[in-house]
């Protein structure tokens, strides 16, 4: 193959490395923030599972207190059935000592509704903190492993890109402004001519340019899109002796 040729298409190969690892790369932070809001969802079903867990526990307590201020306002109303002077205000007194049990039954009832709902929630608090451990644990692995992989890409980037400019450097100046003009304009410099069309427009070429383009010797252009032409011959058919 022309050298100049030669150079031009591991030019465009190593390019094409380039980006793609330049792509990698570039999803990092992506991934890394992926890793970072699967967590925060997990520590914020830990968190809500111990809100709910305190605001049972709270609600018991302030229930437990109201039972201990209406038994103290009973065993008041008990000591004034001692006291009362008349039928009228014993029964009215009785009247206020029933209001109060009614009271307690019903704050007792919802302590223990608490104290079942509690257990429940007390489960869920260390099912949801065995589950943030473990997410943790893998988030902290699939960050070294990110971190890890972001630093290989980061250095075969750099030694692509050292290449790329290395063997850029080393073909010719005229050359290398048309390879880089069409390489701008399509995305890609050159392109494999291949049964008589240019494989990346898919163009048919005229007979004479193909059987040109097939001894590899001059540059030729892409009437259509412009790309530079490079031919690879078909391996060598290897016949095997019976
Ligand atoms: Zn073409």
């Amino acid at each position: 193959m022309n050298p100049d040729l030669e150079k031009l298409v591991r030019l465009h190969h190593t390019e094409t490395d380039l980006k793609r690892v330049q792509t990698e790369l570039g999803e990092v932070p992506r991934l890394r923030q992926e890793i970072d809001e699967r967590l925060a969802r997990d520590r914020a079903r830990l968190d809500a599972a111990r809100t709910a867990l305190e605001a049972s526990q709270k609600a018991r307590k302030q229930n437990e207190t109201a039972v201990q201020d209406l038994e103290t306002k009973r065993s008041k109303y008990k000591g004034q059935l001692m006291e009362v002077k008349t039928n009228k205000e014993y029964t009215a007194v009785l009247h206020e000592i029933e209001g109060v049990e009614r009271d307690i039954k019903a704050r007792e009832d919802v302590i223990l509704e608490e104290m079942e709902k509690a257990e429940a929630l007390a489960l869920e608090v260390r099912n949801e903190e065995a589950d943030f451990k473990a997410v943790e644990a893998d988030a902290k692995k699939e960050k070294a492993a990110l971190d890890a992989r972001a630093a290989a890409l980061g250095a075969e980037a750099q030694r692509l890109g050292a290449e790329r400019d290395a063997v850029a450097a080393s073909v010719p100046e005229d050359l290398l402004a048309v390879y880089a003009r069409v390489a701008k304009q399509r995305g890609t410099g050159v392109a494999e001519a291949r049964d008589g069309m240019c494989q990346a427009c898919h163009v048919r070429m005229r007979l004479q340019i193909w059987v040109e383009v097939k001894k590899n010797e001059q540059v030729f252009q892409c009437e259509s899109c412009s790309r530079i032409y490079f031919y690879e011959p078909p391996p060598p058919t290897v016949v095997v002796e019976p």
